[in-house]
């Protein structure tokens, strides 16, 4: 299937949709193999509600919307309401302050 023809399809099918529907569907597709997997969490309360600023740009060549400059110094836990750092842990750490049966993910 030629590029351009993909991409029509997947601006159709992403229409409509917002940015985080849209990043979770990416990664969906684009995941990597269980065991190689890692998951970002706030650094206070292991949590993996976090989110970053980020700035994205348009890429005319790839006709596609392409991360720019970004803040990952820091990060805003939803479980903690605050500004956090994050660690990137394997995707079944389990953080000192959370039980295993609240991990998700
Ligand atoms: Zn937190």
């Amino acid at each position: 299937m030629p590029d351009e023809e993909l991409v029509a399809i997947l601006r159709l099918l992403f229409s409509g949709y917002d940015r985080s529907t849209i990043v979770t569907a990416v990664n969906e597709v684009m995941a990597y193999p269980e065991n190689k997997r890692t998951r970002r969490i706030c650094e206070h309360c292991g949590g993996d509600n976090i989110s970053f600023d980020a700035t994205v740009v348009w890429d005319t060549k790839l006709q596609q919307l392409d991360l720019g400059c970004s803040d990952i110094e820091r990060c805003w836990c939803a479980d903690c309401e605050g500004e956090t750092h994050d660690l990137e842990v394997a995707h079944d750490y389990v953080h000192p302050n959370k039980s295993s049966d609240e991990t998700h993910g």
